[in-house]
């Protein structure tokens, strides 16, 4: 009988360069995971479907719910009738596809579908570094520079999503010559500190020492997004991940860049710039873990609505 069949969630964090796949316990033990290499949509998602199939198949188990956090750009207002579909993403064939669409059709549960950095956010409030917190921020600064904001009432800027990297940011006096790289307003927030930015003016950044300029005027520019994030949301804890970030000493340099900007307004203490600005605890696994959080709450709350 189907009821007696053990209820499993899955979650997929949906990459641009990888899928990760995960099969997990209702409370979010993860029991299998597979790493897909993104190809063309209709090979990728077939191989992301094989796995669940197979994976249940061989638990004699079902799936209640998936949740996906996906690589963007990407509609996540559930009233969409473009819900879950992907725009206009430099990514070879994928602009267009129905991503969620696709795995409700191939496994016939419903699917939750969020941005990859509400999903990060997702995992690291559930078991990560904004842990059991109502109010936190996840930037992700690398190629690009994204932002989810999660308040007492869910996600902020529904029935889209936030769109901090493009903020316009003052000009660190060392750094009026370069022209920024966003297409559409040049030196905006990710126009002059994403990843793509920093390659622009310096080349790789893994080979710029940590005591070079460069970081500073990094350090700048996220430090204005950190205090646009406090003045406009009052979020307990900005967590900044992405690769942009794995340089050694920037997280302090941040800080100490927060803390000038802010001046004493709203008496941030050193321990509590500390407290507030930090780096995400879950690393690579935290899109994956987001997906499966966003597949359990989903359960949970339609378990709750049926009664
Ligand atoms: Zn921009």
């Amino acid at each position: 009988m189907t009821s007696e069949r053990p209820l499993l969630v899955g979650g997929i964090d949906a990459g641009g360069t990888t899928f990760k796949c995960a099969l997990a316990e209702p409370g979010g033990r993860l029991l299998e995971t597979v790493r897909v290499p993104v190809t063309t949509p209709d090979e990728t998602i077939a191989a992301c479907l094989d796995f669940f199939r197979w994976e249940l198949d061989a638990r004699s188990a079902r799936l209640g719910m998936l949740g996906i956090a996906s690589f963007g750009p990407i509609d996540v207002d559930p009233a969409s009738p473009d819900y879950g579909t992907l725009g206009a993403t430099p990514k070879p064939g994928w602009c267009g596809t129905r991503i969620s669409g696709r795995f409700f059709a191939g496994l016939g549960v419903p699917v939750v579908l969020d941005t990859d950095v509400n999903g990060a956010l997702a995992g690291e409030i559930e078991l990560g570094a904004a842990k059991g917190l109502r109010t936190a921020a996840y930037i992700t600064i690398g190629t690009g520079i994204g932002a989810g904001v999660h308040g007492p009432g869910g996600y902020l800027g529904r029935p889209a999503h936030p769109e901090l990297g493009h903020i316009r940011v003052e000009r660190h006096p060392e750094d009026t010559a370069f022209a920024g790289t966003c297409r559409f307003h040049g030196g905006c927030l990710e126009g002059l500190a994403s990843g793509t930015a920093l390659i622009a003016r310096h080349g790789d950044p893994a080979l710029l020492a940590p005591e070079d300029a460069a970081w500073d005027i990094e350090a700048f520019y996220i430090a204005q997004a950190c205090a646009a994030l406090v003045l406009a949301a009052r979020p307990e804890r900005i967590l900044l991940g992405g690769g942009v970030m794995q340089a050694a000493g920037l997280v302090p340099k941040v800080r100490a860049a927060f803390a000038e900007l802010m001046n004493g307004y709203l008496g941030f203490s050193d321990a509590e710039i500390e407290s507030l600005i930090q780096r995400p605890a879950l690393g690579d696994n935290a899109g994956l873990i987001g997906a499966v959080t966003l597949a359990r709450h989903a359960l949970a709350q339609a378990a709750e609505a049926a009664g």
